[in-house]
């Protein structure tokens, strides 16, 4: 049981420490995609109309860039002010400064070694800036770090509204209801075994495409010419579980050609690059019946081209009359494209927390909230 800051209403004059998701694409030096940014505005809102003092947490993975634009881009919208500093003085010191109804930003706090390695007196630092802790960052709550676990275990913790939605929108594909299907793609298996495995116990079919299905091929001892495998020995294993579908027909593709053929007969020099449309055909009664569907990775190598497998796939799934979740950095990013955002039951903004979630059940960053009495 995790608490819901719903049940904070006394709120004026309080600091409130909110861990967020900011890592957002930069252009320029320019926010290039505020998805990330809006999902947190409820949680941001609520605390700021209750008159708290926000204090935000955030990382950003690239090149620990500064946070700077994401105050740019904030300021339009939030009572926000910005300080280039994680956890030390003038951090302090700008937090102080605040008012009730005002928010504040902090730089990359990966900026500080101590995130990482879940410091205990990096988290007491930090712990110390606010009076309540807010966790509204779920894409990160895979990481036992310090603004996850750490603070969490000095401050009383809460969930954000962007937290609970992931929760709630991913929970009822852990008990999926029967008929059910899981979808698998992507590109490596070694970072979706433990996804396929758990799914295999709780799923009816486990559908596996995009490159992932070439180890099984080659598992087959089917020729994959120059695809990308991830030459692990998992696949072997794996395809003694009845349960495991495969593309029979997939999208090849040379120098020179791209032609649809049956998985068993790629040539020497072909790389398989997307399942065929006939894959999908096949797919649909089992889709038609399936009350629960979960699916997680493209099914082609769509930056190169090779979207058709994924774009058919997902106006499959998106037409389905049960329960479709749907989640990944990259499957997100083609379902935008393909503008059918609003046509799944739910779609997850988060990459690697929803793989280990749906994995495990749970996540560091879910752990850290629980009530413990
Ligand atoms: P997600 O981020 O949704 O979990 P992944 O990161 O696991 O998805 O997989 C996305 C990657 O898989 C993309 O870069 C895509 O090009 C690659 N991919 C899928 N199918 C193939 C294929 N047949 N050959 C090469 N790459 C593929
Ligand atoms: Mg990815």
């Amino acid at each position: 049981m995790v608490r819901s800051i719903n049940e904070l209403t006394d709120l004026k004059g309080m600091r409130v420490l909110v861990r967020v998701d900011f890592n957002v694409p930069l252009t320029d030096g320019r926010v290039s995609d505020a998805i990330r940014l809006d999902a947190a505005l409820p949680t941001i809102s609520y605390l700021l109309a209750r008159n708290a003092r926000v204090i935000l947490v955030s990382h950003m993975s690239k090149s620990l860039a500064s946070l700077e634009p994401v105050y740019i881009y904030l300021r339009h919208t939030l009572p926000i002010s910005f300080v280039a500093d994680v956890a030390g003085v003038p951090a302090h010191q700008a937090a102080s400064g605040l008012k009730d109804g005002q928010a504040l930003l902090l730089e990359n706090i990966r900026r500080n070694p101590g995130e990482e390695a879940n410091d205990p007196q990096f988290a007491k630092e930090l712990a110390s800036l606010g009076d309540i802790y807010v966790n509204d960052a779920f894409p990160v709550s895979h990481r036992a770090h310090a603004s996850i676990v750490g603070v969490p275990a000095l401050l009383p913790s809460y969930a954000g509204f962007q937290f609970l939605k992931e929760v709630e929108g991913l929970t009822p594909a852990l008990t999926p209801q029967s008929p059910s299907l899981a979808i698998v793609g992507g590109a490596k298996l070694v970072t979706k075994l433990a996804l396929i495995q758990s799914l295999l116990l709780k799923y009816d079919q486990v559908f596996v495409g995009g490159a992932l299905a070439n180890d099984f091929y080659a598992a087959k001892g089917y020729q994959v010419g120059k695809s990308l495998v991830s030459g692990s020995d998992e696949a072997k294993g794996l395809l003694l579980n009845s349960k495991i579908l495969l593309p029979e027909t997939v999208t090849v593709s040379n120098a020179v050609h791209r032609e649809d053929k049956p998985a068993n007969e790629v040539g020497k020099e072909e790389m398989i690059s997307d399942i065929a449309p006939a894959s999908i055909d096949a797919l649909a009664p089992v889709v038609a019946k399936a009350r629960t569907i979960l699916w997680n990775g493209p099914m082609g190598n769509f930056e190169n081209g090779f979207t058709e497998g994924t774009g058919v796939l997902a106006k499959l799934v998106s037409g389905s009359a049960g329960n479709t979740i749907v989640g990944g950095g990259d499957t997100l990013a083609s379902i935008q494209n393909l503008g059918l955002m609003e046509k799944f039951s739910f779609v997850s903004t988060a990459g690697g927390a929803m793989l280990d979630f749906l994995a495990n059940g749970t996540l560091p960053g879910i752990g850290a909230l629980e009530i413990k009495d």
